[in-house]
């Protein structure tokens, strides 16, 4: 022990009092999050240059750091915790999962191995076997079966270890060893994330071997669209091996028909990953399990609990239906880390089911989530916000200057103005500068779409109803003083 006297570290007294400062700060922060301009308004550079170019050689007060987050961080803050952020999709967050954060770093496990920490891991386990009793998923996902979840950062780290588990079953381990032969093709509709093209990127299989599947009027993949690609490539000796379907795309929220998908990728031998990053967490509520029909024929899923279900990033849950084939695909054993309980064969080891061998804690803060809602809780929750969503979608169907872009099947409501794209873009900017809400676009058919989700903690009738006006009232501006239409 160094004399505390001598020692720079934060004595445990030092700590419990400037921890209840950073808690109050966090609890005043949420109580005025309502008052700050939802999307940050600094230029690029501006954070930097308030900032001293060195750092300091003797140590600060604690008060001076917390000083400067209010004056330098916080004005480049774009708040995700604002209930007037609906853009991309959320990154919700809550107390129960702030504190499960916090107790992750005052333990600073590192669950690399079971032997590491064994908590780390059985905790992991457990909570990934409870969510799949909890979303209805399919049973082949549980621990109990050949299957097994497992908390990825994200859900691009999700689909590469899908992909790489793919590809070596179709190779039978050979891509690890001699690389890939370039025959190796992956689908994936032209709606998916790109997460799923940088995965091919990152694995070899080459964006030149991943297609993009057509989709229909709804903006999903078309099955059909996919089985005759498929048949294209093995006619020219190409070896089909992946196919990504999305419950919930990033642009429309489209849900791809995973009972088509599903069977042509049995079928053919081809890994379905089913990518469910936002609106997974609607399975929650029974009612809208529906969407996931056909899960069963996936061999991997995943969907982003830091995205919709309270769970501060990064929280991603991943489950495979085979997790040798992953294990398989990933695990690497030096001799610094063997040890007996892996000899045993008797334990999970999570480095094998990820990319990087260290791993935080994170199913505490998912677990402080799930246990201070309840199910019930959570289901409260997400129901609302898809009424709420469901609400805006009727007002802006009932509007004669707006119009639905597609029809939402859940908490994202894409729409625009008649006017036109250049209209919809110059409505946008000037929304979004007024700092009271913060929406983002996409296109559609090629056309410029505004998005609104509703998934933040804290967003209830009257954030969503004061967004409509606002958008309502902004719209009309604009139409008075001539802003550009374009006839369609
Ligand atoms: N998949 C979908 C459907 C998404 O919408 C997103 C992000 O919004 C991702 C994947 C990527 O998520 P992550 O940031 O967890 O990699």
């Amino acid at each position: 022990m160094s004399d505390q006297r001598t020692s720079f570290h934060m004595t445990p007294d030092q700590f419990r009092k400037h921890g209840r400062e950073v808690v109050d700060w966090i609890a005043d922060y949420y109580e005025r999050i309502e008052s700050l301009p939802v999307l940050s308004r600094v230029e690029p550079g501006a954070i930097r240059a308030a900032l001293p170019a060195d750092p300091p050689r003797d140590p600060e007060p604690f008060a001076a750091v917390l000083r400067d987050v209010d004056s330098v961080i916080v004005p480049g803050i774009t708040h995700w915790q604002s209930p007037n952020f609906f853009a991309f999709f959320p990154a919700n967050a809550s107390g129960a999962a702030i504190l499960g954060e916090l107790l992750a770093a005052g333990l600073g496990v590192q669950g690399m191995l079971w032997a590491t920490s064994p908590a780390c891991t059985e905790l992991e386990t457990h909570v990934l076997d409870w969510l799949v009793d909890m979303l209805g998923l399919p049973p082949a996902f549980k621990s109990s079966a050949a299957g097994g979840g497992v908390i990825e950062d994200s859900a691009s780290s999700a689909a590469l270890c899908a992909l790489l588990a793919a590809r070596e079953r179709a190779t039978g381990l050979r891509s690890n060893e001699s690389g890939c032969d370039g025959r190796l093709v992956a689908y994936a509709s032209s709606q998916a994330h790109s997460s799923i093209e940088k995965a091919v990127k990152i694995a070899g299989i080459g964006r030149a071997n991943l297609r993009l599947v057509d989709v229909d009027e709804a903006f999903a993949m078309r099955p059909e669209a996919l089985a005759e690609a498929i048949t294209r490539d093995r006619a020219a000796g190409l070896v089909p091996c992946f196919a990504a379907a999305t419950v919930g795309t990033t642009s429309s929220n489209a849900v791809d028909p995973l009972p088509e998908i599903g069977r042509i990728c049995r079928a053919e031998g081809v890994w379905l990953h089913v990518d469910g990053a936002m609106a997974g967490t609607a399975a929650v509520c029974p009612e809208f399990r529906h969407l996931q029909a056909g899960l069963e024929l996936a061999d991997s899923y995943c969907f982003n609990p830091h995205k919709w279900m309270f769970t501060n990033f990064d929280c991603d849950c991943f489950w495979v239906a085979d997790r040798a084939a992953l294990v398989r695909a990933l695990s690497i054993l030096p001799e610094y880390l063997k040890n007996r309980a892996t000899e045993s064969g008797a334990v999970i080891d999570y480095r094998d089911w990820q990319v990087p061998l260290g791993r935080r804690f994170r199913s505490l803060k998912l677990w402080f989530v799930i246990r201070h809602y309840g199910i019930a809780g959570l289901q409260h929750h997400v129901r609302r916000h898809v009424e709420l969503a469901q609400a805006f979608a009727r007002w802006v169907e009932a509007s004669p200057r707006f119009e639905l872009a597609v029809r939402p099947p859940l908490n994202l409501v894409c729409f625009r103005h008649t006017a036109g794209d250049a209209f919809n873009r110059e409505l946008l900017e000037r929304l979004n500068a007024s700092g009271r809400l913060y929406l983002t676009h996409t296109t559609l058919g090629g056309r410029f779409v505004l998005r609104l989700c509703v998934g933040q903690t804290n967003t209830d009738e009257r954030h969503v109803a004061e967004a409509w006006r606002m958008i309502e009232a902004e719209a009309a501006d604009l139409e008075q003083r001539g802003a550009p239409r374009e006839r369609e």
